[in-house]
């Protein structure tokens, strides 16, 4: 036996770096469930972070509907969909999850995944698969997630595919690109919502290039979906578009408040991911239980209490836009719950988040990669447990801490 290895040093030594570089991340222990305060090293937090902008993580109506999906279903589905693991839950959830997107999609159906990542390697990987070697190019916006940019490079190494990246804000060189394509297939791939922006993807205009030089077009709306739209069907129903040529993603683990994810688009897409679609086929699936919480997670998404929680994260949303400024610091433009502060440098960014966890919020800095060298940033997001006092207190609150990160910077 080595005490010491290359492969040991060479995972020590990189983690030294990243540590050097302020770029290591650490792992928090919450003790309660997910809401707007969390339990942490013994303290209370309040939160402004998670995904949960809906506030149904520690829904009571959700809880019960879980405790009742194990009575049901038990606890795991035992194989993968295509074997043995497809229960009436997951075929009931799909039916719903089609049905709101009927309006958008013709002819639609719902494929559920595990988690988000999974279906868009599925479906991005899968949808190459309708072509030849060589003969597909992929157009991906840059600040795209990295789940769809993992299964970008997947399909383009899978397929020997071309791939472009395009700004979301500027789309002539998207457009200049596909004029000169002679691919048969072309993938256009965006975020509905960026999530660590907030801003939405320019989707009627994307759909217009699409159906103009015949592309797919593939809308992951992991932020939209139960948060954008009347009835929170997400960034379609928001945007009013009704296409044949537009792959829906949505997840399951944020405003849903759950887990898992989904693809909708029209039944012959469908049919062909679940026959080709590697990480669906190859996955075990989700506890039914889990799909039957769901069920009543869309209930509330679409009932009374949803149309109420999406008017109270309005509210918030304009409070914010209306009462927050920085003297330094920059907000961005963002008509979601997710409003970030971009600070620029990572040791301003670790300073403020340290400060703000010493006034009593959990609000980590963001740093790249997961955001562009150089714009370290907070992402604060809303949820509709907060309270228009919890929100009015933390903008009381950021807006002394920026004063002290300055004094602190000048003093150095
Ligand atoms: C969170 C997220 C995913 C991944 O979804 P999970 O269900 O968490 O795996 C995919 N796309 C975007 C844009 C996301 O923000």
């Amino acid at each position: 036996m080595t005490n010491s290895f290359n492969a040991l040093k060479l995972a020590q030594e990189q983690i030294t770096e990243l540590d050097l570089q302020l770029l290591k991340r650490r792992l928090r222990v919450t003790q309660s469930p997910c809401d707007t305060t969390a339990s942490i090293d013994g303290r209370q937090l309040k939160t402004f972070c998670s995904n949960d902008y809906l506030g149904l993580a520690n829904h009571p109506d959700l809880i019960n509907a879980l405790a009742q999906g194990g009575q049901k279903y038990g606890v795991g589905s035992g194989a993968s969909h295509l074997i043995s693991g497809h229960s009436a839950a997951h075929e009931l959830l799909e039916k719903q999850l089609a049905s709101f997107q009927k309006k958008h999609i013709p002819k639609v159906r719902a494929l559920f995944f595990s988690t988000g990542y999974l279906a868009n390697l599925a479906a991005i990987t899968g949808l190459a698969r309708l072509s030849q070697r060589g003969d597909l190019s992929i157009y991906s916006a840059k600040l795209n997630h990295a789940s769809l940019i993992d299964g970008v490079r997947l399909a383009a190494a899978q397929m020997s595919a071309a791939v472009n990246l395009f700004d979301h804000t500027q789309l002539t060189s998207l457009t200049d690109l596909l004029k000169k394509d002679t691919k048969s297939l072309k993938l256009i791939v965006t975020d509905g919502v960026f999530s660590m922006d907030g801003d939405l993807a320019p989707v009627k205009a994307l759909l217009q290039i699409a159906e103009q030089y015949d592309a797919l077009l593939i809308v992951d709306d992991a932020h939209g979906f139960g948060v954008l739209g009347k009835q929170g069907h997400g960034i379609l129903e928001q945007e009013n578009i009704d296409s044949d040529r537009i792959i829906y993603i949505g997840t399951l683990g944020k405003a849903a408040g759950v887990s898992g994810a989904f693809v909708c688009a029209q039944d012959s897409f469908i049919e062909w991911l679940i026959q080709k679609g590697r990480p669906y086929i190859y996955s075990t699936a989700t506890p039914p239980a889990i799909a039957h919480t769901l069920l009543k997670s869309l209930e509330i998404i679409a009932g009374e209490e949803g149309v109420k929680r999406r008017a109270q994260l309005n509210q918030l949303i304009k409070i914010w836009q209306d009462e927050m400024a920085f003297s330094e610091w920059s907000k961005v433009s963002s008509c979601t719950p997710i409003q970030p502060v971009i600070l620029g440098s990572n040791a301003n960014t670790l300073m403020a988040a340290k400060l703000l966890d010493e006034a009593g919020y959990w609000i980590p800095a963001i740093r790249p990669p997961t955001v562009a060298p150089g714009t370290a940033r907070l992402r604060i997001t809303f949820s509709a447990n907060h309270s228009a006092d919890d929100l009015r207190q933390l903008i009381t609150t950021l807006k002394r801490i920026e004063q002290e990160v300055h004094q602190k910077v000048a003093h150095d």
